[in-house]
């Protein structure tokens, strides 16, 4: 099943995906906990039962400024990091022996077609193809072959890095949390309906190939980053867990890459789907420039 959230005049709405378009979960099903995402992964299986009903509906056509994430506002994103070893190459680090890990929070979170706003405070705005896991019943202490019980289902994303920022401190926190920087979608893809396992996970700027690669090649797999991350805290449904970039970012690049206004970049996993997105800048009335990685050198706590 292909689960979105689609902007309508009541407001974000839980999506199926129909035999064609999309059929309003809540209204056709006839029950109002499925209005959201966050609805259906608090109801039980009788609610799941009632939406693959729908799946052979003709829905209604949705243009694709309408589509919201998925996940509208997950409580936490919790993102992987340097979880592909050409990756690590390329960033001048060691192949990890341990998970890096960050967190992301709810305003980081993006539309699959939305406007991605390159901060005005990083001049190295740059890509992230990343496969993305929606957790359902979650839990804690989740043993590898139980993995996909805790699961929902797979979205794309984009990890969106402002670099300077992340690069300036010790923790990624800044760099990975400016506000509208993490596109995801374009639906959430259930677990039954595709095996992630090895899929070909493909980036683009403006039709030009910088990522691809198989998700085979991560260096923790799906199951043992539920289980990873489940060994420290409850995994709880609507929680995202972002699963690391391949080689191919615009800093792996000589000379770097970054994105500017007007780059197009498309992230595509295969079986998942794919998220595009148009470059623009951060509109300046508002920006106050007290804080600036690059000017770090004259500035003292
Ligand atoms: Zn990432």
């Amino acid at each position: 099943m292909r689960l979105a959230t689609i902007r309508t005049a009541a407001g974000p709405r839980l999506h199926v995906r129909g035999r064609s378009g999309y059929v309003d979960a809540a209204g056709e099903s006839g029950n109002l906990e499925l209005a959201t995402l966050a609805g259906l992964l608090n109801s039980g299986p009788p609610a799941w039962d009632s939406l693959r009903a729908l799946e052979t509906r003709d829905g209604r056509p949705v243009e694709e400024s309408d589509f919201q994430a998925p996940v509208p506002a997950p409580a936490r994103v919790l993102c992987l990091g340097v979880n592909y070893s050409e990756h690590a190459r390329e960033t001048g680090r060691e192949v990890p022996n341990w998970p890096e890990c960050f967190v992301r929070g709810a305003p980081s979170v993006a539309g699959p077609y939305a406007d991605l706003v390159r901060p005005a405070l990083t001049e190295r705005f740059d890509y992230e193809g990343e496969l993305g896991i929606v957790i359902g019943r979650g839990g804690r202490y989740i043993r590898p072959e139980r993995a996909l019980e805790a699961i929902a289902g797979f979205v794309v994303c984009n990890d969106a890095s402002a670099r300077d920022w992340q690069r300036a401190g010790t923790q990624w926190t800044p760099g990975k949390n400016f506000d509208g920087t993490m596109p995801l979608g374009p639906e959430l893809v259930t677990a039954d309906e595709v095996d992630v396992a090895d899929v070909q996970l493909t980036t683009t700027v403006n039709g030009e190939v910088r990522q691809s690669a198989r998700t085979s090649q991560m260096l923790v797999d799906v199951a043992h980053a539920i289980e990873f991350f489940s060994a420290f805290t409850t995994l709880q449904p609507g929680d995202v867990i972002a699963t690391g970039t391949p080689g191919g970012v615009g800093m792996g690049h000589e000379p770097p890459l970054w994105l500017v206004p007007g780059d197009i970049v498309e992230v595509a996993v295969e079986g998942v789907g794919t998220i595009r997105n148009r470059v623009v800048d951060e509109d300046p009335q508002h920006v106050s420039r007290s804080w600036l990685p690059a000017a770090s050198s004259s500035r003292s706590l």
